[in-house]
This record gives C-alpha cells, structure tokens and sequence, in this order.
C-alpha cells in the first residue's frame, strides 16, 4: 500500500503557484486577490476559511477576509457579493458553505461572477465542466485529479465507484473521472443514499472515492485487493485525549481498508490540503486569465 499524499502534492502546486505569482509580481503585473466570504461561527468552517486565508499569504496572494454574524439577512449578503463582483481587483470569490438556514445557498452561489467562481459551483461553470471546455473546476474534484495526475494513477478503462452525488464532490468527481481525458476514462457508478448494492458495487471497483459524510462507513470487506481509494469525508469525532476534543475521521475505515489496496488518501493530510492547492490555482488563474491553462480535462 502506498500514500497519496496530499500536504506533499499540495505543496508542490502551492510552491508552483507562488513562483508563477512572484513573477506576476516582478514584472509589475497584477498579483491574484481571493475574498473569503464567511457567515457565522461554525468552527469547522473558520478552521477551512483560516487555512485558504494562510495559504494566500504563503502564496502572495492578496486576501480578504468578509465576516458576517450568523443571523444576517439573505439581502445583507447579496449585497456583498455584489459589492466583491463589482470590485475589479478580487479575482476570485469564495463563500464558504453551509450557510445559515435562512439564506439561499443555491441563491448565492448564482450570484457569484462566473468569471470569479474559483469553487466551481456556480451553474455556468458546471455547464462547461460536463460539457470538457476550460472552466473552474470545483476545488475538491479538481485537487483529486491533481492528484491522480502526481502519481500518475492510472485510470483509463478501470472501474471508478463514486459514492456520494453532492454537487460539491460527488457528482463533479464522477463527471472528471468519466470524461475523455487523460486522467479520466473511467466507467464511473455513482452511489448515494438509495443505492441498494452499495458493498457489492464497490466490490467491483478499481478505484473508490467516498464521498458521503459517514465516518469509516467503507470498511475491509467492500474493498477488492488493489483498489485505489480516495477518501474524501472529514467528520470531527468526539476525542477527550485531544486539545480541540475531537480528531479526524474519514469515510474509509483507514486501519482494516489500507492494507487491502494499493493507494489510498490519509485523513487528515489526503483530499483537505488537495482542496486547497486546487482553489489557489484556480484563483492564481482567475487572475491571469490565461483560459488556455484553464484545466480542460475533456480535451481528450
Ligand atoms: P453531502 O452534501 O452531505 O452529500 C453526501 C452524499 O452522500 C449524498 O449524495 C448522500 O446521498 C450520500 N450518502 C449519505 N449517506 C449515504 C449512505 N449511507 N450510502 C450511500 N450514500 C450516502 O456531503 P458533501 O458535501 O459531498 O461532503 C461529503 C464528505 O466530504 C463530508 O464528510 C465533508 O465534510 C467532506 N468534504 C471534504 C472536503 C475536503 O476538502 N476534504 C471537501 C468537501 C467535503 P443522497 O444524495 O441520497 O442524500
């Protein structure tokens, strides 16, 4: 069994983005500029929020920061974003989710620029990644194919199993992995809540990504010798020996599934440090606008 490792890949595409913004610099061109849009206080999301902050000061990048207390009105964000849409130097926009209950996220993620969606949600942007052409490709997705692409993970022709059809995650995933591209090619099954198979599918798979929210749901028996498993989840389980009370879990039960497969993602230290790189390059692309660089992974 062998590590996908995802703070050393991170890195490496954040050291890539950050001589590539030094020379932006140098030459007296505009450097990238990401604002974080943050709405209340859940600690999972501020923990996400501070890490994208700190890997724009690593990188160069320019950050703001935009909070909001939990009870704002869905008219005070909008307004916001229409404030960061109309303001020509943020080159990317990112509103970090859930959002409070009496806020539209669908409503929000519309609002966005397409021109600045470095997460990939908005609509448009999904449009264009289902149909191959150069777009911001959802940042977790997008870091998984990074890192396929690293190791050079072979998927043509295998056997992908996708469980979990979020539109963050699990169907993007699904799309780049079927599509006719070099780290693509794969015969993708989607899997979800009413999949009634779910241990006998992924039996059949070359390659699993768990995408569900369910602390070590994929255990040793569903996994075939080989498999390659990209493990997704991130849930806080309760750890009194630990300082912050909790310790990470993934949706892969890591200690019985790793022995079994070939390659497989720690958590934390996996897919999480991938989301980043992949929002840092997207936004280093935003900037630039350099569309042929975009990503285009359906250019077969
Ligand atoms: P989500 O929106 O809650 O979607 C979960 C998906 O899993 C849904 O499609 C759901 O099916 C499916 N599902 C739930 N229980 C299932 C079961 N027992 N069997 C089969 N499918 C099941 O979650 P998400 O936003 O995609 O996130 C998934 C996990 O990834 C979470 O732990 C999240 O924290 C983590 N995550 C990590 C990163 C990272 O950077 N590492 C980024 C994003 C998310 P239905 O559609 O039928 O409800």
């Amino acid at each position: 069994m062998q590590i996908l490792d995802g703070k050393i890949v991170s890195q490496a595409v954040k050291d890539d983005v950050k001589q590539r913004t030094d020379l932006l610099r140098s030459t007296g061109k505009k450097t990238p500029h990401l604002a974080a849009v943050l709405v209340g206080n859940d600690g999972a999301s501020e923990t996400y929020v501070a890490s994208k902050v700190k890997s724009c000061e690593e990188i160069g990048f320019k950050s703001t920061l935009v909070r909001f207390d939990g009870t704002i009105t869905e008219s005070v964000l909008i307004g916001a974003i229409e404030k960061l849409n109309a303001d020509p130097d943020v080159d990317g926009i990112l509103v970090q989710l859930p959002l409070p209950k009496q806020i539209s996220e669908d409503k929000i993620i519309n609002l966005i620029h397409p021109d600045k969606d470095v997460d990939g949600f908005h609509p448009v942007s999904v449009g264009k990644m289902v149909q191959g052409l150069p777009t911001y490709v959802s940042a977790t997705p997008y870091g998984i194919m990074l890192l396929l692409e690293h190791y050079k993970i072979e998927t043509k022709g295998k056997h992908a199993v996708v469980v979990g059809r979020s539109n963050i995650v699990g169907r993007p995933m699904s799309i780049l992995l079927s599509s006719n591209s070099h780290y693509g090619n794969c015969t993708v099954t989607i899997c979800h809540s009413h999949t009634k198979n779910l241990k006998e599918l992924c039996l059949q798979a070359d390659i699993i990504v768990a995408a569900l929210g369910r602390a070590e749901f994929v255990t040793a028996d569903m996994v075939k010798d080989g498999a390659v498993i990209i493990d997704v989840g991130i849930t806080r389980v309760a750890d009194p020996s630990k300082k912050s009370g909790f310790k990470l879990k993934g949706d892969v039960q890591y200690e019985t599934v790793s022995p079994k497969c070939s390659w497989i993602t720690p958590v934390p230290g996996g897919v999480g440090p991938m989301t980043i790189g992949a929002l840092m390059k997207n936004t280093f692309l935003a900037c630039t606008s350099k569309n042929e660089e975009l990503n285009n992974f359906g250019a077969g």
